[in-house]
């Protein structure tokens, strides 16, 4: 690097100009985001052109760089923090976890190691008892702090499968899986595609999977779980993506343990139910499970980026991400890389720590139970609407349809390019539904009778339209 570029470096690290525009950006975002439509429109997508450029050639003007961002980049956002965002199962923000994050970036702090990041390593920890805590899965139980689900349950698939193996004598880091012993994998029939995901990318086989038939509403039946033993690997899921169903993880892990099966409970935005009162009963036995897998950023409401990682068994999840972890034990201070594929990653902790700091277990318990408060409440005001509600709302999900399948798709089609709100499409039991998934804290009552209101004018144009058609052949 010459002098005049890293001079220039230097000037834009001190520039408080550079930092306070983005700030100010930012801030104007944030002040704006209960105004701004929910879904970008055509002007602001066709915008996006102004991205499409060589790589430049030159070092470039910071100011500049952030000014094209907001001008161009803050208008094809998805505003998913304003209240009225209900697609996928996606959550919005905590303030008091987004500024700490942003204090967190500044540090650019690496939580592979103690000696790399004390505070890094001190964040994790404290997170590491407090989830437990929260969760009520008692004491020693081990977290890694990952981007997201998928890898999570990579995560504690791959610590279930190093046990299994290493059960019968199998030493899996050092041999590999040609030759192996087998290693069986159960899962509930609605489990989600990072599940199959996981099992791929570990070498056991999507074709290997056996299936738990599901209920009705997308719950595994404990009558037609396969006979288990310890070999098996047992998958099952706190709040499916469609219904938000649970599966009923206390008579499954009875007998998985009766077995000597390891049982991995795929909880991404259901397992918080554990921090509601009213709903926790929902989660009833999950402590029996082995390992867990759940999203700061989607019913905990901190930002994007944050996968969780439970596991009761530390020493199997510690071999299964270090070829050789035995004398790493002996450390006195949590030494991040131990529990995570990466080495190198951003301290996430910072953002789960102070959600919950911030929250304390009252606001946890608050936000988790309004979720459900404002999914019932869609559903009331939906079926007095003239919706048909297709699943028994146990959680923050609602299946919903119109008078048929094409209605039920045009409506959605309207409501998506409404700008107001945003809710996404399913197939549940072969039918096309519309999803819809309360997820933010930011969501108020008036939210939901908005929103509802938007569905029904779609869903009634949708019926004029179909009728003018017949109308005119
Ligand atoms: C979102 C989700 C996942 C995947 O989580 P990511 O954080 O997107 O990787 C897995 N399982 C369930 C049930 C989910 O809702």
């Amino acid at each position: 690097m010459t002098d005049d570029v890293r001079k220039r470096m230097f000037a834009d690290r001190r520039d408080p100009g550079l930092f306070e525009e983005a700030a100010a950006f930012a801030l104007d975002y944030l002040a704006t985001q209960r105004e701004r439509a929910i879904f970008p429109g055509s002007t602001a997508l066709e915008g996006l052109r102004d991205f499409d450029e060589p790589l430049p050639e030159r070092i470039g003007d910071a100011r500049a760089i952030i000014d094209l961002l907001h001008r161009a980049g803050s208008p094809a956002t998805v505003n998913q923090g304003a209240g009225r965002y209900f697609g996928f199962v996606n959550g919005g923000v905590v303030p008091a976890a987004l500024a700490v994050r942003w204090l967190t970036d500044v540090w650019d702090q690496n939580p592979a190691l103690h000696v790399m990041s004390p505070i890094a390593s001190k964040l994790e920890s404290v997170c590491e008892r407090w989830l437990a805590d929260l969760l009520g899965l008692g004491d020693g139980v081990a977290a890694a702090f990952l981007s997201g689900s998928s890898t999570a349950i990579f995560g504690g698939l791959a610590a279930a499968r190093q046990k299994c193996l290493a059960d019968q004598g199998w030493d899996l880091n050092a041999k590999g899986l040609a030759g192996a012993p087998p290693v069986r994998i159960v899962a509930s029939e609605r489990a989600h595609s990072s599940v199959l995901k996981a099992v791929a990318l570990l070498g056991l086989g999507t074709d290997n999977v056996e299936w738990i038939p599901c209920d009705d509403q997308g719950r595994a039946m404990p009558s037609r779980l396969p006979s288990l033993d310890a070999r098996t690997i047992v998958v099952l899921q706190a709040g499916d993506v469609a219904s938000g169903a649970f599966d009923p993880f206390e008579p499954i892990c009875a007998a998985a343990n009766a077995a000597g099966a390891w049982v991995h409970i795929d909880g991404a935005f259901g397992l918080w139910a554990a921090a509601s009162g009213e709903l926790r009963h929902l989660t009833k036995g999950i402590d029996k499970a082995k390992s867990w897998s759940l999203d700061g950023h989607k019913t905990l409401n901190a930002p994007y980026d944050n996968g969780i990682l439970l596991c009761r068994d530390r020493e199997s999840l510690m071999r299964a991400m270090h070829s050789s972890a035995s004398y790493i034990l002996y450390s006195e201070q949590r030494d991040g890389m131990l529990y995570t594929p990466e080495m190198s990653r951003r301290a996430r902790a910072g953002d789960l720590w102070a959600t919950m700091k911030y929250l304390g277990r009252d606001g946890l318990d608050q936000l988790v139970t309004g979720l459900h408060d404002r999914a019932r409440q869609f559903a009331d005001e939906l079926n007095a609407a003239g919706f048909r509600i297709l699943n028994g709302v146990t959680f923050n999900q609602v299946i919903v349809a119109a008078g048929n399948e094409a209605e039920t798709c045009r409506t959605l089609e309207l409501v998506q390019q409404s700008g107001t709100c945003w809710a996404g499409g399913a197939d549940w039991q072969g039918e096309k539904v519309i999803r819809i998934s309360v997820c933010d804290w930011a969501t108020t009552p008036d939210d939901v009778t908005r929103t509802v209101a938007v569905l029904a004018a779609a869903r009634d144009q949708a019926v004029r339209e179909r009728a003018a058609r017949g109308l005119h052949g």
